[in-house]
């Protein structure tokens, strides 16, 4: 096997070994096909079959409703931001935003060019280092969506609930948690994700919408950014992101012979415990997350003393032992260590084994 490190990169992430040795295997030529994934027409038959595969693996684990559209699209979870107002945005309505940290206030920079924003909630006087109660929630009972971002990839803080509301859609940004844990579509009106965490390769965004929020969105709009248009051509209006795609619906299968989403949930949770409990019955580093918000895909911790130089040593000496991706976000400093579905328990294992050492040789 090649020479493979544990990678805690936030993203673009490790992706899981059997599906790059399958790549591998079949990079040169598709089974009886003779041709590269990348070779062949987004209209042939076989890559249709590949997208199908996608599209069916998708609904399956995540149960996705009949009434709900499953797109792969192109610019980011940012184009996200921009298309996701023009879409559903209702003249002379505003939308709820939940302000819960730097990926949201980016939406929300986007969303406010568009149409008007109340900030229904916001944690950022505390630094973002918890969510919202449903107590602290103000909705407006006129808003055309409600935006949240269930999973904090910067801050390290995921949502264990979902706020009601009712018969207005709730959109979220699920870039860094989507697949890591069950959920139930059917509360969403929309829900996007970047690919390049949980699902596949950078390139691909995938978008699960209820079909009729597609037909809010204005005919004069540009027709690359009407959800509409990639509903009706189900992904296929212009050339879409080919790789990515192969490699999303191979990412789907493997979490699928794993268990699917309630093995990869348990299997998260464990992986979470393992590395939190290592921080928190530690002397030498915490974690600034509010215990009740921490998320599963992204541990935030920092050494006691908020020592930079030190936090810079650990990420170096890290490193050099194998262990890759630790800095924290530009944006907050400290430490990261992103362990998304293809994470090893394995390789949190081997983090924990060298905190120690490190917290030791230290102290
Ligand atoms: C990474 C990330 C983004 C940005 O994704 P791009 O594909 O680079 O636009 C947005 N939201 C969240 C929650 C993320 O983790």
């Amino acid at each position: 096997m090649a020479n493979r490190i544990h990678n805690f990169s936030a993203g673009p992430a490790t992706l899981p070994l059997p599906v790059l040795e399958q790549a591998r295997d079949e990079l040169l030529s598709l089974p009886g096909i003779g041709m590269s994934v990348m070779e062949i027409s987004h209209r042939s038959r076989e890559f249709e079959a590949i997208l199908a595969r996608a599209e069916s693996g998708i609904r399956r684990v995540l149960n996705v409703p009949e009434n709900y559209a499953i797109l792969f699209l192109q610019g980011g979870a940012s184009l996200q931001f921009s298309m996701v107002p023009l879409n559903l945005a209702i003249e002379g309505k505003p939308v709820d935003l939940i302000q819960t940290g730097a990926w949201t206030q980016k939406a929300h920079k986007e969303i406010k060019k568009i149409c008007p924003v109340n900030i229904a909630a916001s944690t950022e006087s505390e630094n973002f280092m918890r969510l919202p109660t449903k107590e602290e929630i103000k909705l407006d009972p006129n808003a055309a969506f409600v935006y949240m971002c269930s999973n904090n990839t910067i801050f390290g803080t995921e949502w264990s609930w979902f706020p009601e509301t009712g018969n207005i859609p709730l959109v979220a940004d699920m870039s860094s948690d989507i697949l890591s844990r069950e959920l139930d579509v059917a509360k969403f009106g929309l829900i996007f994700a970047g690919a390049q965490k949980n699902l596949g390769p950078s390139g691909v965004t995938l978008v699960i919408i209820r079909k009729d929020l597609a037909e809010r969105a204005s005919d004069t709009l540009p027709t690359m950014l009407q959800y509409r248009t990639h509903i009706k051509e189900n992904s296929l209006y212009n050339t879409p992101p080919t790789f990515g795609i192969y490699i999303l619906a191979l990412v789907v299968e493997w979490l699928e012979k794993m268990g699917g989403l309630p093995v990869i949930q348990k299997r998260n949770q464990e992986k979470a415990a393992v590395l939190y409990n290592a921080i928190d019955s530690s002397d030498f580093f915490y974690c600034p997350v509010n215990k009740a918000d921490r998320s599963l895909m992204n541990v935030v911790f920092r050494i006691k003393g908020d020592n930079e130089e030190l936090e810079k040593k650990f990420v170096k000496e890290a490193e050099a032992a194998g262990l890759s991706g630790l800095k924290g976000h530009r944006s907050v400093g400290g430490l990261r260590a992103s362990i998304y579905n293809a994470c090893e328990p394995s390789s949190v294992q081997a983090l924990v084994d060298f905190m120690k050492d490190f917290a030791k040789k230290n102290s």
